[in-house]
């Protein structure tokens, strides 16, 4: 890859365009409470541990059709929410959705254990506004480009900037959600939905077997472990699509596609289009790009509840080739 001299050093002459052009409210706002920090770190932890001890778990009580569905279901319906919900509905503005579907993404993505809608939306924002310079939330190249420099870079990209205290100005970054009263509803109940989300898989898997171990088994597969897959997938957009796979497309950052993660994270992966064309509801748009959330984007419009669906065209992308 071709060396950067000064990794987030702002580029000549953006500076000053993205100064005078963007808002003079401050970047950051606040910080977090000491409560708050803890509850940051537990929702890291927690399924992170499940994640590590479900290898030997597996292997000794096995994983039954059961719990593979619950985790399967579950893991799509909260997947999608940040996907087609969180990052190419609130964040970017892709399509336009109606209010019963607006609502849902919103309840589904808070089911996602990453946060409120405003709060995510407010720091990829932000990520997009300075993508690997200064200011960008969670870029690999924060301390160069040299191994031991890119080692920590991606530890910090992937897991490391959740802990930073510092809140992301949701005014200057989300007013259009701060000032949506249903979405700002749904936030206030984030609490719930991460409850409901560890406790709708143990309620189906214990009624399903009829037993509490059903119970406990879908609490730990559809619950915990499936939040700590969609963590690291997640986070893995931030980490390794920034420094690993193929750029055929013109992005002013490192952004790349990254096939291996392209089921996985429903589309995401193929991030440099992404960042060569953020509004844009499909990301995977070359040849056997597979892009599960633009097909639940088509599916959405077919059915009339999502309009104003930006779909690439071939003009478009001819001109954001590389
Ligand atoms: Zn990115
Ligand atoms: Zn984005």
């Amino acid at each position: 890859m071709p060396p950067i001299a000064s990794p987030l050093a702002v580029r000549e002459g953006e500076t000053e365009a993205d100064e005078v052009s963007g808002s003079p409210k401050p970047m950051m706002t606040g910080r977090r409470s000491g409560v708050e920090q803890l509850l940051v770190i537990a929702f890291v932890i927690i399924p992170l541990s499940a994640l590590i001890a479900a290898i030997p778990f597996a292997w000794g009580w096995g994983l039954n059709w059961v719990d593979a569905g619950v985790a399967i279901g579950m893991y799509l319906i909260t997947g999608l929410g940040v996907t087609v919900g969180f990052h190419r509905h609130f964040t970017h503005s892709s399509f336009k959705a109606n209010r019963p579907l607006r609502v849902a993404l919103a309840v589904a993505g808070n089911l996602a254990f990453q946060g409120t809608t405003t709060g995510w939306v407010a720091d990829h924002r932000r990520h997009h506004a300075f993508s690997d310079r200064d200011g960008d939330p969670h870029s690999p190249w924060r301390f160069g480009s040299s191994p031991a420099a890119l080692a920590k870079g991606f530890w910090h990209a992937h897991l490391g900037w959740l802990f930073d205290r510092n809140l992301t100005n949701r005014e200057r970054f989300a007013p259009d959600l701060v000032a949506d009263r249903d979405i700002q509803r749904v936030d206030g109940q984030f609490i719930w939905w991460a409850l409901a989300s560890l406790a709708v898989p143990a309620l189906i898997d214990g009624v399903a077997t009829l037993s509490w171990w059903g119970a406990l088994t879908g609490l730990f597969w559809g619950g915990l472990v499936r939040i700590a897959v969609l963590h690291h997938v997640t986070w893995s957009i931030n980490s390794i699509c920034h420094m690993f796979g193929e750029r055929p497309f013109a992005a002013r950052d490192r952004s790349a596609n990254f096939w291996p993660l392209a089921i996985l994270s429903f589309g995401e992966s193929w991030h440099n289009l992404h960042h060569a064309d953020p509004t844009c509801a499909r990301h995977g748009v070359q040849r056997g790009q597979i892009d599960i959330s633009a097909r639940l984007i088509w599916l959405f419009e077919k059915f009339g509840w999502a309009t104003n669906v930006r779909w690439p065209t071939q003009r478009r992308l001819d001109r954001l080739s590389v």
